[in-house]
């Protein structure tokens, strides 16, 4: 029973630092971020699709070999589009996305960042 307090105040602990770091790159608005149970993921939907895109694509490179040749490049430039599309007309008030649209184009767009990321520092 104590472990599971401890545990609990710990995990609670953890929670709160990466909430109060998150807010200097995330706009964290309640109605665009993915919550489970009532809490809140630390960023919004498209910044959470943005680190598991970057992230899985990282898990990739570190176990295979990637020739970073223009076409690569090219690609990863294109499917960054979408995320800058989705994010700009909303920015702009043209349109309002959804929650499965922003995780979307997040996540392959943080394929196409960490492309251009690794790409271009080697
Ligand atoms: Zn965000």
């Amino acid at each position: 029973m104590l472990g599971k307090i401890s545990y609990n105040k710990h995990f609670e602990d953890i929670y709160y630092c990466v909430r109060i770091i998150s807010r200097f790159f995330c706009h964290r608005i309640p109605e665009r971020t993915f919550h489970v149970k009532g809490r809140y993921f630390p960023v919004c939907s498209r910044c959470t699709g943005l680190y598991i895109g970057a992230f899985l694509y990282l898990i990739y490179v570190y176990f295979n070999y990637v020739n970073y040749s223009r076409l690569l490049i090219l690609i990863a430039i294109l499917i960054t589009i979408p995320t800058i599309l989705d994010g700009l007309t909303q920015f702009i008030g043209s349109r309002e996305s959804n929650n499965s649209l922003r995780f979307g184009t997040g996540l392959i767009g943080g394929i196409g960042f960490a492309i251009l990321i690794k790409g271009f520092n080697g």
